[in-house]
């Protein structure tokens, strides 16, 4: 069962693949059809489709979705 799963600029993922950097990580720059990622090991910028984007993420570190289920009304 495939369900798309949601990218937002400011996420943190890691990659099933090491860049030669030596770094999985990886900040999300750009969301779309096509993805920018930069690389956290040496701010290198890459450009893919989204679908190899998905393909290569392992998961996400750390998530810039905004909190609109969270709200606080205390
Ligand atoms: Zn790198």
């Amino acid at each position: 069962m495939y369900y798309p799963k949601k990218f937002y600029v400011g996420d943190i993922v890691e990659t099933k693949k090491e860049h030669p950097c030596g770094s999985k990580q990886w900040e999300v720059i750009r969301v779309g059809a096509d993805f920018k990622i930069k690389c956290i090991g040496c701010s290198r910028i890459v450009m893919l489709p989204r679908p190899k984007f998905e393909k290569s993420v392992k998961k996400t570190i750390k998530s810039a979705a905004p909190e609109e289920n969270n709200i606080e009304n205390s």
